[in-house]
């Protein structure tokens, strides 16, 4: 699962997947489906439960933002060059001990190699509209990976924001679908990776996510890769 992963900056735990709304969205999307089903699911069979999707991500944002704090001086100061600043004054930053698995992702199924096909745990963030939720343990705030994984979220808020929540839980699952549930291949998170590589080489070197955002998704369409 990690072609896509720039090699040095992200942790192993880290390969697994970061966004996690997306595998709590499939986990979501999974109880649609009949318990019997272990295949994957189609984008047929998974396209009514996308308003469910979309609540359960309105819920945790409301549920994580009253604890968030603001970006801090210092991120703002690198953060600054590449995204929007309504973005940045609205993003809030809340802490978690740990990502746990709904208990309706054992349900869902397994690989063939027996590991959990949704699973969650190994996530270090986690986006909500214009909230991120970090576990701190995995991340220490002020180094390179801790920005990293902030610009890597805040492309997330970004694609939120742009396509709003619908379009970006709709989009992520399309996407999810037409690359087989390969999480670092789904559009919206191979391009939160590939932007986050850029600003990980060239940290000094201002690009609008906006614009690569709206250029990735124009109007909020469905990916086609
Ligand atoms: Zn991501």
């Amino acid at each position: 699962m990690g072609i896509l992963f720039e090699a040095g900056i992200l942790s192993r735990e880290m390969r697994r997947p970061i966004l996690i709304v997306l595998g709590a969205l499939a986990a979501l999307l999974a109880l649609a489906l009949p318990r019997s089903l272990r295949s994957e699911p189609t984008l047929e069979e998974l396209r009514p439960a996308i308003p469910r999707a979309v609540s359960w991500v309105e819920g945790q944002r409301k549920l994580h933002r009253p604890q968030g704090r603001p970006l801090s001086k210092t991120e703002r100061r690198a953060l600054d060059p590449f995204f929007p600043k309504g973005l940045l004054e609205q993003t809030r930053i809340a802490t978690a001990p740990r990502i746990t698995n709904p208990p309706f992702v054992e349900d869902f199924g397994r690989r063939a190699d027996g590991s959990l096909l949704y699973d969650m745990r190994g996530a270090s963030g986690i986006a909500f509209i214009d909230t991120v939720v970090v576990v701190e343990s995995r991340t220490q705030p002020g180094t390179r990976r801790w920005i990293g994984l902030l610009f890597h979220e805040l492309v997330h808020l970004t694609q939120y924001r742009t396509l709003g929540t619908e379009g970006f839980v709709r989009g992520y699952i399309e996407s999810m679908v037409q690359v087989g549930f390969d999480y670092p291949a789904i559009a919206h998170e191979a391009q939160a990776y590939s932007l986050q590589g850029r600003f990980r080489h060239h940290p000094d070197e201002a690009f609008s996510v906006e614009e690569e955002v709206r250029e990735r998704f124009p109007s909020g369409a469905s990916p086609t890769s």
